[in-house]
């Protein structure tokens, strides 16, 4: 493909174009920023991440190799560039990490494909074999929007609607800057039950039990999934709801899990995290202009973090800091702890019944949102010169591409 200048294309609630050198630039922040943190000496040393192009799982890779020094496999869903179409954000990020990672001497390389299939399972186990060995950590950190059930072949779509009664809330169209009310009716049955096959615990136990069969999980491993609980006001659309629903089954999966593990010293365990603004963020209604108000509440009393900041205290402060750990009555981590002070809480809920398009600017950071959106992209980066024309076609050395065939 021939050098082409890239600019944002965004529709709706995500951006269908991606800047190479962008992606690169928000990746190298990440890695500096780990950089400038202690590092991590109990951290482990073979990690597997699945969902490791970006958001949270992104972070989980860059802090366990540049604060652990871990070698690491991820897996993931991505597109490359083709037929003058940029390549997805998420690939052009898995390059500019792998490459950082190889330049710092650690193992890195990646495989491109469904995880929810048997194929792509069967391929991470193979690798791992060949390359890495047995695993101390695994991040499970997917987020989609549907599943094909490898055992029948049916398709399974997550839906982000309320259980049990509609509900209606205010919401910001990120598009048009507007805020407006959104009504939602309350999912049936049967999306319930499909976002929990997408979204709940059962694809992270098969890959748990296919990693175990394998002798791929060292004694001690870490295995760890994620979730965010949040505040009430988003309750109806996320924690009561379909997605909610999904999360519990998460939980429960991890006490079954967590059992099983027990016996070789090792753990499973939910993590809750803070609401960052992440592809998979941006989609859910009501929760981007909960986050911009957050977002101005954290930044003013100095406690702001995104997905990299989160993720070393996680593994600093929690996973690998050499005391026990600190759980919820639930058995959950909490990193989401700064978010949920009732001060911060207390201040979003005095904001949240007068923010109206006229205010949102001056009462919330919808700026900070709007810019976080466009770095997934690659987008607003500082030293980027998105005059210039940049080659699009990036090629990911050593991955194993299964999403093409
Ligand atoms: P994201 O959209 O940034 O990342 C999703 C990842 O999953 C990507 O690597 C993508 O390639 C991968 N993926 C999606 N479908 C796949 C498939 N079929 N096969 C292989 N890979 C696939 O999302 P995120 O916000 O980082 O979410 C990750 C986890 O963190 C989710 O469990 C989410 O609920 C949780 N979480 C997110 C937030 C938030 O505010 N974003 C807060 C708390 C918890």
């Amino acid at each position: 493909m021939a050098e082409t200048l890239i600019q944002p294309k965004i529709r709706g609630f995500i951006c269908i174009t991606a800047h190479p050198t962008g992606c690169a630039a928000h990746v190298n922040e990440q890695i500096d920023y780990i950089k400038a943190q202690p590092p991590l000496p109990l951290a482990p040393k073979k990690v597997l991440v699945i969902g490791a192009s970006t958001g949270y799982g992104l972070s989980s890779r860059i802090a366990a190799t540049f604060a652990g020094g871990a070698d690491t496999l991820g897996v993931f869903f991505e597109r490359p560039a083709s037929n003058g179409r940029t390549a997805s954000a998420g690939w052009y990020n898995t390059a500019a990490f792998e490459k950082a990672a190889r330049a710092a001497g650690h193992y890195a390389t990646s495989i491109n494909g469904d995880a929810f299939s048997d194929r792509v399972k069967a391929a991470t186990i193979e690798r791992l074999k060949a390359d890495m060995g047995p695993v101390d950590l695994v991040v499970y950190s997917l987020a989609s929007p549907r599943r094909v059930d490898p055992k029948t072949g049916e398709v399974y779509q997550s839906t982000l609607k309320p259980i049990g009664q509609s509900f209606s809330n205010k919401t910001v169209n990120t598009d048009k800057q507007l805020i407006q009310t959104i009504d939602l009716e309350p999912a049936s049955p049967e999306e319930i039950q499909a976002t929990e096959k997408v979204m709940g615990g059962e694809d992270w136990a098969l890959w748990v039990d296919a990693l175990e069969q394998a002798n791929l999980l060292a004694p001690g491993a870490t295995v760890v999934a994620y979730s965010y609980i949040g505040p009430e006001v988003t309750w109806p659309i996320y924690h009561q709801g379909t997605i909610g629903q999904a999360k519990a089954h998460l939980e429960t999966t991890a006490i079954a899990l967590n059992e099983k593990l027990k016996a070789h010293g090792g753990k499973a365990l939910v993590v809750i995290n803070k609401v960052v603004v992440t592809q998979a963020s941006s989609a859910i209604p009501v929760v981007p202009l909960y986050t911009s108000l957050v977002f101005k509440v954290m930044k003013e009393k100095g406690l702001h973090e995104g997905c990299i900041e989160q993720m070393h205290r996680l593994f600093h402060d929690q996973l690998f800091s050499g005391q026990p750990l600190t759980l919820d009555a639930k058995g959950r981590v909490r990193v989401d702890n700064w978010e949920m002070r009732p001060d911060v809480q207390g201040a979003v809920a005095a904001l949240w019944p007068q923010v109206e398009t006229e205010n949102l600017l001056s009462l919330s950071d919808f700026k900070g949102y709007q810019q976080d959106f466009l770095k997934l992209f690659g987008f607003g980066l500082p030293g980027i010169d998105y005059t210039q024309a940049v080659e699009a076609d990036v090629t990911l050395e050593g991955l194993l591409n299964l999403a093409e065939s």
